[in-house]
């Protein structure tokens, strides 16, 4: 069987980032299963897929990580000074970012809890905060580390219907330039070229971004398959060239 004594010569990690809901779990169901749902789930527990393929005669296998929902980080600080209102921001967040804000009692103190789900970066916790035991911010720190070591190229995702994905993207490559290696091959990718009357990003603008700092970019569509291989392809026909 083919298969069996497959030999793999190379392993390279590559990580999808970029804001929620931009298509990165489907872009890689598109690459390592040529499959697409519209009503896709949000990611939970997958953490990565492989795809084996020939580059240059030699195999490679592909180990692409997907985030398990901490690209939107579930923030909930308790805030115990203040008597009927929180006094001033908790987080630097924008108004639409936060979802819920409740009150709780808590052994007779009343908390003020800011509940929401950000992008990650979003969450910068300030000396007024308080956390409360299910505050998930320490333990986002050590996910993101464990997602960044050993990646050799990312593909840095945003919806060209949705200019904030696009706002984004500045300070997600600065999240994975402060992770990961300083070689890294970087693809910026405008998602879901399908819906182009609604385009939100001008071509021109992601092009001049990509040059600025260094990255290729495509735009593609998971829905139609348009781009998606040629987009991984070239990340690790980059990478090839770079190890090898
Ligand atoms: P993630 O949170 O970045 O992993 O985003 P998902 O892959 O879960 O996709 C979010 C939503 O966008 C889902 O409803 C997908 O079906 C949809 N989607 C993803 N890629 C495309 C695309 O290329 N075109 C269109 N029209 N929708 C897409
Ligand atoms: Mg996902």
């Amino acid at each position: 069987h083919g298969d069996f004594n497959q030999k793999i010569d190379y392993v390279f990690k590559v990580v999808l980032i970029g804001d929620s809901a931009v298509g990165k779990s489907q872009l890689l169901a598109r690459f390592a299963r040529n499959e697409f749902s519209l009503d896709s789930k949000a990611t939970i527990g997958v953490e990565f897929q492989t795809k084996t393929l020939a580059i240059d005669h030699k195999t490679v296998k592909a180990q692409i990580w997907d985030t398990a929902g901490q690209e939107r980080l579930r923030v909930d600080y308790g805030f115990s000074e203040g008597k009927g209102k929180a006094k001033g921001k908790l987080i630097d967040l924008a108004e639409d970012d936060a979802t819920t804000r409740y009150i709780r009692n808590i052994t007779g103190q009343v908390y003020y809890t800011f509940l929401c789900y950000v992008p990650s970066f979003l969450a910068k916790p300030t000396s007024r905060l308080v956390k409360t035991p299910a505050c998930q911010f320490c333990r986002y720190r050590a996910v993101t580390s464990a997602y960044y070591r050993g990646a050799v190229g990312a593909m840095l995702v945003y919806d060209m219907t949705k200019r904030q994905s696009f706002d984004h993207m500045a300070r997600w490559l600065e999240e994975l330039r402060g992770h990961a290696d300083k070689n890294i091959v970087i693809m910026l990718i405008g998602n879901k070229c399908d819906l182009g009357s609604l385009r939100a990003v001008p071509t021109e603008d992601a092009q001049e971004f990509a040059e600025r700092e260094n990255l290729c970019f495509m735009e593609t569509s998971a829905l139609e398959a348009t781009n998606v291989e040629s987009a991984f392809m070239t990340v690790l026909k980059e990478i090839y060239h770079i190890t090898s």
